[in-house]
């Protein structure tokens, strides 16, 4: 029997029944010609919209040149896209990989490099929180907060410990003499939409400094302008010793980078970490090009600005629906939380042409590009408006 290429597959996602076959800034197609408002972008990834021009010019040009060589050899396209980012950042070094978990993984482990070999206190826990997603590899998914992507998987590495946020009690209990980090998201993103209390945050730079503690932010999510700023950080006036990025940091071309503060520079040296894709002439034509078009377009600032109006629009044509618990997020990195389960929501707006996204059970998280406009915005609020109505009717 002639199965379909599904078949072929691990099923690792439940895959919605739609094949998407052509990308334009706010816009997808699908291999029927149905035509759909993209509000998830590939989770976070495509921040400039799909296709965009400055990074193709940069990545055809790339394409015509060189595809790969060996971080054997000095990579000027690697050195200059580095630049740009310490350039633009509080980080004074770069470390270039192909995914967020990766990016995580070289932030653990710097962390417990630095510790051992640098500062021989010999140093290696990581304190993360519950609610965190870190990444799928076995010591990322250790540091998430969340059992289900845990399950089946055991044993687990050792050197994590996972507490409540938002819990200074907790936290500081958690401090041992083996602690060497703690690692958090500013916007807690898989886990629901949560933002970072500041408070919060404040108290988590004095237990870093007071203990000796590297502070490592996952920006994986938040980061290349997603909440308003280039990173999320910034929003908080505080200076991570290392923090990650990835999604949107290519466009949609597999990257990701950990950054980090000077003094960490010597704890990985010659032969100690590396990745053989990790900042290929490609990869960083196509970083290169995303950094300098959100950075020479403010496009940050045009995130917040789309951001506040998603947010006002919102909260002004949900007011009332008994079925949403509560609107919140930073940037455009937007969630609604609803009073049940919303997989079915996600559905019935993409059946009527909007892409959105959960985060959690009970959250549906919008993830539009950082270029889309106020009529695109009005769209989307008013598909949800129209469905999250449906759904108060259906349940009364
Ligand atoms: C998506 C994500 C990751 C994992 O990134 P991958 O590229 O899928 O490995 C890690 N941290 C956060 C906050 C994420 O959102």
């Amino acid at each position: 029997m002639i199965m379909s290429g599904e078949h072929s597959l691990f099923p690792t996602y439940g895959r919605y029944s739609v094949s998407l076959v052509k990308g334009e800034g706010s816009w997808l197609w699908d291999d029927q010609g149905n035509k759909y408002l993209d509000f998830m972008c590939g989770l976070a990834v495509t921040n400039l919209g799909h296709v965009p021009q400055t990074v193709k010019e940069a990545l055809v040009k790339q394409l015509d040149e060189l595809w790969h060589v060996s971080n054997l050899f000095h990579i000027p396209g690697q050195e200059a896209a580095a630049k740009l980012l310490t350039d633009n950042t509080c980080a004074d070094a770069v470390f270039f990989c192909n995914s967020g978990a990766e990016a995580n993984e070289a932030a653990i482990k710097l962390a417990r490099r630095y510790h051992q070999k640098v500062l021989g206190t010999g140093r290696y826990e990581v304190i993360s929180f519950h609610q965190s997603f870190h990444g799928r590899t076995l010591a990322t998914l250790t540091a998430t907060g969340q059992q289900k992507v845990k399950e089946g998987f055991l044993p687990l590495p050792a050197g994590f410990v996972t507490v409540p946020l938002h819990d200074e009690a907790a936290l500081k209990a958690a401090v041992s003499d083996n602690t060497a980090a703690i690692m958090i998201e500013m916007v807690q993103a898989e886990g629901g939409v949560h933002p970072v209390k500041p408070e919060f945050m404040q108290f988590i730079v004095k237990l870093c400094q007071d203990n000796g503690l590297l502070l490592i932010i996952d920006e994986v999510q938040t980061g290349m302008g997603r909440t308003g700023k280039l990173f999320a950080h910034e929003h908080y006036g505080i200076e991570p010793d290392i923090f990650t990025v990835a999604k949107g940091v290519g466009s949609g071309f597999p990257v990701g980078a950990m950054l980090g503060k000077e003094k960490l520079r010597e704890a990985f040296s010659a032969g100690s970490h590396g990745t053989t894709f990790g900042g290929t002439p490609i990869a960083s034509a196509v970083v290169k090009a995303t950094v300098e078009t959100i950075i020479g377009n403010k496009v940050p600032q045009r995130a917040l600005e789309a951001g506040n109006y998603l947010m006002g629009q919102l909260r002004e044509k949900l007011a009332g629906n008994p079925f949403v618990k509560d609107i919140r997020g930073l940037g455009l990195m937007i969630g609604i939380e609803c009073a049940e389960p919303v997989a079915d929501i996600v559905t019935e707006a993409r059946n009527r042409g909007l892409l959105v996204v959960t985060a959690g059970p009970d959250v549906v998280r919008l993830l539009p590009n950082l270029l889309v406009t106020n009529e695109e915005i009005d769209e989307a609020v008013r598909v949800l408006a129209e469905v999250l109505a449906e759904k108060t009717v259906a349940a009364s």
